[in-house]
């Protein structure tokens, strides 16, 4: 029956597809229809065009069997992202674990703010990602800007072997280096540009988030501190040099962070106190400011 998630083998794949949906819907989950053809795609291992053209196959016994599995986890409340094990962002395939936050839409905006910066120099562009994760905003930006270099930080052992993978299945590994550490602590040369999509929820509210979030993604990755805006505090303070003299940015450089939607004035603020002589705002799709780009760090 569909609430248990059984598929009968004989069902064709089309037949199956709308037996997730129907489940899905009647579990009231959003998205249901594109979270069922998700999991059929990945239990198939087939892409949309196979699926368009074999709609009329039996599912099988493997196909039936995988599809109940999948439709299951999703049933109680896994997000369709973690029971793949991968996800999209920027059009290129991210792998995930435990550590590591699914990739969002908005951190594309991440990318679009770097790629309109005025990046050109006589030698290659090096890059920092903080908090790197998947490394899903570093390995994009390597793809864009063939010659750059880049470093990815993070302080979770775990995550940075998902975004070492993540840059090879890319073909961006040889650009990329991936270190442990927590922020700027232990890097010495300075950057041209310097990203960073950091916790920023405030502790109190990360109880209010959806289950799929809370129950499912890396606290570490989430947690801002009391008031959302520690990270922000911490890296400005360390990308202008103000704990041991050696600015993170080159002096032309820039920072781009990711914030939450409410964010964007209290981090322009961080970084005019800390002697930044710009801050611009960029919008994601839905029409926050979801991006502060610092730059003209002081001397
Ligand atoms: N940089 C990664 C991303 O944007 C991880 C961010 C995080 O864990 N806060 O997905």
């Amino acid at each position: 029956d569909a609430v248990s998630g059984g598929i009968d083998p004989r069902q064709s794949r089309s037949q199956a597809l709308r037996h997730a949906v129907a489940a899905f819907s009647q579990a009231g989950i959003d998205a249901g229809a594109s979270d069922a053809r998700f999991l059929l795609l990945h239990v198939l291992g087939i892409t949309p065009t196979e699926l368009a053209l074999s709609g009329a196959e039996p599912i099988g016994e493997q196909g039936a069997l995988r599809l109940g599995e999948a439709m299951l986890r999703r049933l109680a409340g896994e997000p369709v992202a973690r029971i793949l094990g991968e996800w999209e962002f920027w059009g290129l395939p991210f792998i995930l674990n435990a550590a590591t936050l699914v990739p969002r839409p908005d951190t594309e905006t991440v990318v679009d703010a770097a790629l309109a910066l005025h990046t050109t120099r006589d030698r290659p562009l090096r890059l920092l990602d903080l908090g790197t994760g998947s490394g899903c905003i570093l390995v994009s930006l390597l793809g864009e800007w063939k010659q750059a270099f880049g470093v990815g930080l993070d302080r979770s052992h775990e995550a940075l072997a998902c975004a070492r993978t993540n840059a090879r299945i890319n073909g961006v590994g040889r650009r990329a280096a991936f270190v442990a550490g927590d922020w700027c602590s232990a890097l010495g040369k300075p950057f041209d540009v310097v990203l960073s999509n950091p916790p920023y929820i405030a502790s109190a509210i990360i109880s209010t988030l959806s289950r799929e979030v809370r129950c499912h993604d890396p606290l570490g990755a989430l947690d801002g501190g009391e008031d959302g805006l520690e990270a922000y505090r911490r890296i400005v303070r360390e990308v202008s040099g103000a704990t041991d003299g050696r600015p993170l940015l080159t002096p032309d450089g820039a920072l781009v962070f990711e914030v939450g939607h409410d964010q964007a004035e209290d981090v322009l603020r961080i970084g005019r106190e800390a002697g930044f002589a710009r801050g611009s705002v960029r919008q994601d799709l839905a029409g926050h400011a979801r991006v502060v780009t610092l730059a003209g760090r002081p001397p």
